[in-house]
């Protein structure tokens, strides 16, 4: 029997249950697809701070070196994290961290919106085309986000001058464009590269480097865009991506503008991949969206996010397609079958029944069994 052992950190505000629900939904798919996951739970985030007093605690940290792969929560929570120096709060001295530690350079973030969740999407159906389904490829660890200098120089009088670096080389151009190339492979063969190559030296370098990247894989369109278009034609015309590839920045950005097209954050799956070595890719997987405090302990949460992203673990860290697949058909017959949390909840549908973080978890537990 295959076996591989998983940190399951849920972290804070919402991450709790929504974690319980994923690990509900991964034992069933150990029963019928009949492999064995060794899930150990560890805290992170202010759990971590309020039990040990860092936010990444060593023994969380040992857990994860010795894990196949990560599911992960959420951290941070706004009415504390002011309280404590930057470079100690949850969302940088975990997430972050993590994130370095570990090498994770390539976030995928599918959106695809269920036909029967039209409504939640803020954009006509006119506009929705034949369908939203678009993974966004975002670089991880690079860009405005980690080039140094990175400081705030006190100018006196009251004033001050923050700077941060945007930096990218070839060789981390190249990874990134390789997933996204490979990616495209696999889905509707096309990729859209986004940058600003007309004011941005980093976006010159970024153009020229995917066109090269591009023309190993002679079955995938490659389109430029510059990112102001990109967001705009995410409004206008959605249904015209299958990847979009994107630096850091852009790819957090642009990644929270497509996930809104899917009704809510609490829908969208994420990975974090580092490199391959022979068929083992380490993984981070984690919803899209953050702790969500305001509905926090009060069985809210859509946990579909969640689940989602153990699905995209299974896949991409462990290999285990089929069950990967079963558990995304779980969740379609689950909406199909009228089952919302308050977040894709509406009223006037038809058919639509309001369920809590709970409920939402059994159904796809039990639509798996
Ligand atoms: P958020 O994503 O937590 O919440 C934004 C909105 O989306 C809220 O209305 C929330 O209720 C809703 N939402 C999010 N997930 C949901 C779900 N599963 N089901 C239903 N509704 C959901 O973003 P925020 O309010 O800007 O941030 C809250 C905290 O989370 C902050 O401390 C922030 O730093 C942190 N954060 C952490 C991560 C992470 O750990 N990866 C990511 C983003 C934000």
């Amino acid at each position: 029997m295959k076996m591989f052992s998983i940190a399951a950190l849920a972290g804070d505000g919402i991450g709790p249950e929504v974690m319980r629900e994923a690990i509900r939904v991964l034992r069933a798919a150990e029963k019928k697809f009949g492999f064995k996951l060794d899930i150990t739970e560890a805290p992170v985030g202010w759990a971590g701070i309020d039990a040990v007093g860092k936010a990444l605690p060593d023994v969380t940290l040992t857990l994860c070196k010795k894990s196949d792969a990560i599911l992960f929560g959420s951290v941070g929570l706004p009415d504390r994290d002011p309280t404590i120096p930057k470079e100690e709060r949850p969302e940088r001295a975990a997430l972050l961290r993590l994130r370095k530690e570990f090498g994770l350079f390539a976030n995928l973030r599918p959106v695809r919106l269920p036909k029967a969740l039209a409504h939640a999407c803020p954009l006509t159906r006119e506009r929705q085309g034949d369908g939203i389904d678009i993974l966004v490829v975002r670089e991880l660890t690079g860009g405005l986000y980690f080039g140094r200098p990175k400081k705030t120089e006190d100018l006196g009088g009251g004033n001050a001058r923050a700077t941060d670096t945007m930096a990218y080389s070839t060789p981390e151009i190249e990874r990134i464009a390789h997933v996204a190339f490979r990616a495209a492979k696999l889905r509707r063969k096309k990729v859209t590269s986004i940058d600003k190559a007309n004011v941005l030296e980093n976006g010159v370098l970024w153009r020229d480097v995917v066109t090269r990247v591009g023309q190993h894989y002679s079955g995938v369109t490659l389109e430029h865009m510059f990112v102001d278009n990109g967001a705009m034609q995410l409004m206008l015309r959605p249904a015209q991506f299958d990847v979009m590839l994107c630096e850091n920045m852009f790819g957090d950005i642009l990644s929270d503008e497509a996930a809104a097209l899917a009704g809510s954050l609490g829908m969208l799956p994420s990975a974090s991949l580092g490199a391959t070595s022979g068929e083992k890719t380490f993984g981070f997987y984690e919803p899209a969206g953050g702790t969500a405090p305001d509905i926090a302990g009060k069985n809210l949460a859509n946990p579909i996010a969640q689940i989602l992203s153990a699905a995209l673990m299974l896949r991409h860290s462990l290999g285990l397609n089929d069950a990967a697949a079963a558990i995304e058909n779980a969740v379609q017959q689950s909406i199909e079958a009228g089952n919302r949390t308050g977040d894709i909840f509406n009223p006037n549908e038809a058919g639509a029944r309001r369920v809590g973080t709970r409920e939402m978890g059994e159904a796809i537990a039990s639509a798996l069994r």
